[in-house]
Formats: C-alpha cells, structure tokens, sequence
C-alpha cells in the first residue's frame, strides 16, 4: 500500500471512530444531524435548494444560466461563466462563510458535486481536453485559516470528474478583494496573482478548455486576470464556475 492510500484509510478509520465521540453536525448551522442527513440538515439543504432556484432580477433567470456581468460579457477572455446560486440572502453569505472560513471536508465535497452538476448541466465538454484552476488563497489568508478552500474544491471536483488541476497559480497578496472596487480589485488581482513557472504551466495548459473555478464572483476582476494568464499559457478557452454569484442590482454589474 503506497503512502496515500494509507493516509486515506487512516483518515477514514478516523472518521469511522470520530461519529461517535462527535456526532455530526449540519456544516453551515452546526444543529445535530439525523442519521440519514447528508452534509447539511434538512432545514438548510431545501434553503441551499431555494437558493438555486432564485431568480436574477434582471434577466429573470436563476443563477446558473444567468449572466449578467458587465465586465465579463465585454471580454473574450471567459468564454461562459455559471454559478449555482446568488450570493445575497442572509443563507448564501452562511454557507459561503462555512465554505471559505471552516474546515469542513463534507462541504467541499458537497460543493464539488454541485460544481460538477453545473458543469454538466451548463457545458458540453469534451472531459479529456479539459483542465481545471482556480484562484489560490493568498499566503496571509492560508496562514489565518489553516486551509485553502478553493484548492480543495478544485481537487474535489478533479476526483469526482477524473479532470487534471492546473496547481501553477500563486497568490502573493494580502489585501482583500472584498473592499475594493472593480478597477482597484482588477489591479489588485495583476498585482496578487502570478504563474509559478511559464514552461511548465504552458505545457499543462497549452490547448486546453480551462475550468476555472471560485467561491463567489462579485465583479469577475478575479476571475479576469487568472483567465488573461491561463491564455497567456496558450490554454484555448476558459470557462468559469462558482458556487455563487453577487446578483448584478446595482449599476456596477450591469
Ligand atoms: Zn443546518
Ligand atoms: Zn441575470
């Protein structure tokens, strides 16, 4: 047995062993779960399906097939973008706070799995051309977290769909692109992000469908900038993906 394969199994005696010591519990409100809860308890897993199925007030449609992103719909450089749901009600911002700011291994799963169904809902791809990113965590915020969630729901999303993740991004900032507006979140972004090595990235990338994939996109600024370096990389197209979306109400995403 190679050395991962034990770590896997050791980990899962863990958590055979840990059930009942800790029970689980619902990973966004911490109530105590049935036995046949799944990840979220039952109150949160039909708030997470309304979630879904809210509609953008601009274009009436619900998140996935909304796309109404000012930036993003005047750029070549991201082909398609989708998301699962919008980042607005008191819910949305729970569930992606336990997402970004709790370990929990269940709700990345969970995510990835809503990822991948997006995915197939939304793009018809050819899996074998395709090769998954995302936007790293900074080195500030994966020293106060202790983890870096979007790596892991990248990596998720690559064993449950068996596509390759493109690990050549690098995060060196450290201001949050929360408190910034689009043109200082896009500089921010030029600045932050970088490709650890241009060869090496090129011949994983050259070619290839990118889907890139994020916790929310509010002004794709983001999004944007990996998008321009995985081109750079010759990657052919990048499609983008994530769990939510800031619904465009205000003139800024419009
Ligand atoms: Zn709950
Ligand atoms: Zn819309």
């Amino acid at each position: 047995m190679n050395k991962r394969a034990m770590t896997e199994k050791a980990s899962k005696i863990k958590e055979f062993f840990l059930q009942f010591i800790m029970p689980p519990k619902c990973a966004v409100c911490g109530k105590l779960l049935n036995i046949n809860d799944g990840t979220l308890c039952v109150e949160c897993l039909e708030k997470w399906h309304d979630e879904k199925e809210k509609e953008c007030e601009r274009c009436t449609r619900c998140a996935s097939l909304c796309t109404c992103n000012a930036k993003l719909n005047k750029t070549a450089i991201i082909s398609y973008y989708s998301s699962c749901s919008m980042y607005e009600s008191d819910f949305s911002k729970e569930i992606i706070a336990s997402l970004k700011y709790k370990r929990q291994k269940c709700l990345i799963k969970f995510m990835a799995n809503e990822l991948m169904s997006n995915m197939y809902m939304i793009y018809g791809l050819k899996l074998d051309n395709c090769i998954i990113a995302y936007p790293p965590r900074s080195k500030s915020s994966l020293k106060k977290y202790g983890f870096d969630h979007a790596k892991m729901l990248a990596n998720e999303l690559g064993s449950l769909t068996g596509i390759p993740v493109f690990h050549g991004m690098r995060h060196k900032g450290s201001k949050e692109q929360k408190y910034l507006n689009y043109e200082s979140r896009a500089k921010n972004a030029f600045e932050s992000f970088y490709i650890k090595n241009t060869a090496e990235a090129s011949e994983k990338l050259r070619g290839k469908t990118v889907i890139l994939i994020d916790d929310v996109i509010t002004t794709g600024a983001t999004a944007i900038c990996i998008a321009a370096f995985l081109h750079n990389c010759g990657a052919e197209s990048v499609k983008f993906l994530s769990v939510a979306k800031t619904p465009p109400l205000s003139k800024r995403n419009l």
